[in-house]
C-alpha cells in the first residue's frame, strides 16, 4: 500500500531557463534549481495524482537509490510542495493585524502645486493660489504622534509630500529641525525623502537638502517630446527647458544620496527604453522607475490595454539590457528590474501589497491619517488625526479584509506573495473598493515575474558577485 501522495500545485511554479528547471516556492518566494532526482519526482506525481510512496519508489529505483528518494521526498514534504495528506501549514501566517509597526510618515505640506500636470491624479491637488498648506503645529503634532503610536522602531522615516512640496520649503526647513532634534534626543535615526517637480530647486535648496541627506526623487517623463505632452505650466507651457536644466544642476551638485527619476507612463506613451535611454545616459539619474498608469481618476489618460501589452513587452526590452550589463557588472539603474530581482534574491513574501496603513500612513494638510499618499483628500474615512492618533479598529478592520484571500483570485495566484491584490488606490480608483485585489493586468505581472526569475537565474549563473556589490547594500 505506503502512503499516498498528492502534488500541491498551489505551492510550486515553474520556469525553464535554457535546460535548466527553475522551481519557485511559492510560500517563501525561494527560488531552486530542480536537480534530476526531484524534477522526476515531480513529474511522476504530476502524471499520477494518486501516487503512493512505494509505487514511487518502484517507479524511479532503476534510476536511484532508495536513500535518495526517501531523502528527496522529504525535502518536498518539508516544503509543502507534495504532501501526504496532513493539513498544510496556512501560508502567510498574518490574518489579523494588531500592532502598526509605523516608521514612515508622509506629510503633505501643501495640496498645491505650481505645475498643471494634466494627468495629475492627486484627490487634494489644488492650483498654487488655492493651495492648503500644512501648519508647523499639525507637522509638529505628527511628529510626535508618530513617536507615541510606534516607540520602539530604531529608524524613521518623514517623506515630505504635495503638490509641490518644494512650494512650502520654510515647513519643510522647520520638519527637518524639529525631527532631528526630536528623535536625536530619543537616540533615533530620522531619514528625510522627497518626490519633487524639480522647478523650485536653486543652489541654496540643493544644498540644503544634500546636507540632510534627502533621499530625493524627480518627476519627469523623458525626453521634451515626450515630457511636454503632460508636465506642463498652469499656463499650459511645456516644462521640459526648465526640468531638465534643474535637474542637471542637481545631479552635479547634490552628492549625498544617488537621485532617481521617476516616470509616469500615460495613455500614447510606452516607449520605455528612448525615456530611460534619456534619464539616464543623457541626464545622469542613477536610476528611473516607471509607473503605468491605468486606473487614474481620469480615465482617458490610462494606457489602453494595448498599450500596456506595448509597456510591459518594452519593459521585458530593458531588461535583457539590464540582464547584459548586469553580466558585465554594471548597474543601469532600471528601477523596475533591480526591484523584481531584490525581492526574488531576498525572497520577500508579502501578506499586503506594500507598507500603507501598517509600517506608513500619510497626513493630510490638516492632520487627517490617510492609508498613503494617494488617498489624501479622497473620500475614504480617516484612520484616524495626528491629534487623537491611530484609530486602530478601523485600520485592523481594512487590513483584515485585504489579508483574508479566501474566495479571491489571488487564493491561486502564483505570485500572490509578491503582488498581494495590488495598490490599495488603484483598487479604490477602479471599484470604489480598496479592500478589492486589483485583477486588470495579471497576466502581464505574473509574465513579467517570470521574466524577473529568468533574468535573476542567469545573473546568478554567470556573475553572482552582482547581488553583493549592487542588490544586497542597497538595502543595508
Ligand atoms: S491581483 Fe492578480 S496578479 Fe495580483 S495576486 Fe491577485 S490574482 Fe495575482
Ligand atoms: S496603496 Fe498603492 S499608492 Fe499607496 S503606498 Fe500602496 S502601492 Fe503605493
Amino acid at each position: 500500500m505506503g502512503t499516498q501522495l498528492n502534488l500541491v500545485e498551489n505551492n510550486l511554479h515553474e520556469v525553464s531557463v535554457d535546460n535548466k528547471r527553475m522551481l519557485f516556492h511559492i510560500p517563501s518566494s525561494s527560488l531552486f534549481q530542480l536537480d534530476e532526482v526531484t524534477g522526476q519526482v515531480i513529474d511522476q506525481l504530476r502524471q499520477q495524482s494518486d501516487l503512493t510512496d512505494r509505487q514511487l519508489q518502484q517507479r524511479l529505483e532503476s534510476q536511484y537509490s532508495p536513500d535518495v528518494i526517501k531523502e528527496t521526498l522529504r525535502e518536498l514534504l518539508s516544503m509543502e510542495i507534495v504532501s501526504d495528506g496532513r493539513p498544510l501549514t496556512p501560508e502567510i501566517g498574518v490574518k489579523h493585524v494588531e500592532s502598526f509597526p509605523l516608521n514612515t510618515l508622509v506629510l503633505n505640506v501643501n495640496t498645491g502645486c505650481n505645475l498643471s500636470c494634466t494627468y495629475c491624479y492627486k484627490e487634494d491637488l489644488d492650483k498654487p493660489s488655492a493651495g492648503k498648506k500644512m501648519t508647523f503645529d499639525t507637522a509638529k503634532s505628527s511628529i510626535e504622534m508618530l513617536i507615541k503610536e510606534s516607540p520602539d522602531e530604531t529608524r524613521y522615516n518623514l517623506v515630505l509630500f504635495g503638490g509641490e512640496p518644494l512650494s512650502h520649503l520654510p515647513l519643510i526647513r522647520q520638519v527637518v529641525e524639529y525631527a532631528e532634534q526630536r528623535f536625536g534626543e530619543l537616540g533615533k535615526l530620522v531619514d528625510f525623502t522627497m518626490t519633487t517637480n524639480a522647478t523650485l530647486l536653486n543652489e541654496t535648496t540643493i544644498d540644503f537638502l544634500a546636507k540632510h541627506r534627502f533621499g530625493l526623487s524627480v518627476s519627469m517623463d523623458g525626453p521634451q517630446a515626450i515630457h511636454d505632452r503632460n508636465r506642463i505650466t498652469v499656463g499650459g507651457q511645456g516644462t521640459y527647458a526648465v526640468v531638465a536644466a534643474k535637474a542637471r544642476m542637481l545631479l552635479e551638485r547634490y552628492r549625498s544620496r544617488p537621485v532617481g527619476a521617476r516616470v509616469t507612463l500615460t495613455r500614447g506613451t510606452t516607449d520605455v527604453i528612448r525615456i530611460w535611454d534619456h534619464l539616464f545616459n543623457d541626464l545622469g539619474f542613477a536610476e528611473v522607475g516607471f509607473a503605468p498608469v491605468t486606473s487614474g481618476d481620469i480615465s482617458d489618460f490610462n494606457l489602453t490595454d494595448a498599450e500596456l501589452v506595448e509597456v510591459f513587452a518594452n519593459m521585458k526590452k530593458l531588461g535583457a539590457h539590464y540582464l547584459e550589463e548586469a553580466l558585465a557588472h554594471r548597474n543601469i539603474g532600471f528601477s523596475n528590474m533591480h526591484q523584481l530581482l531584490t525581492d526574488i534574491h531576498e525572497g520577500s513574501k508579502k501578506a499586503l501589497p506594500c507598507g500603507a496603513g501598517v509600517a506608513m500612513l500619510a497626513v493630510d494638510h490638516s492632520g487627517g491619517l490617510n492609508l498613503c499618499h494617494r488617498f489624501t483628500g479622497s473620500d475614504l474615512p480617516l484612520f484616524g488625526t495626528v491629534e487623537t492618533g491611530i484609530d486602530r479598529e478601523g485600520l485592523s478592520g481594512f487590513l483584515d479584509q485585504r489579508l483574508d484571500r479566501t474566495n479571491t483570485g489571488c487564493s491561486s495566484c502564483r505570485i500572490r506573495n509578491l503582488c498581494s491584490g495590488g495598490c490599495y488606490h488603484e483598487s479604490y480608483a477602479r471599484y470604489e473598493d480598496p479592500t478589492m485585489p486589483v485583477y486588470h493586468y495579471c497576466d502581464l505581472l505574473r509574465d513579467w515575474i517570470d521574466f524577473g526569475i529568468d533574468v535573476y537565474t542567469r545573473i546568478r549563473a554567470q556573475n553572482p558577485a552582482f547581488f553583493d556589490v549592487y542588490i544586497t547594500p542597497r538595502k543595508a
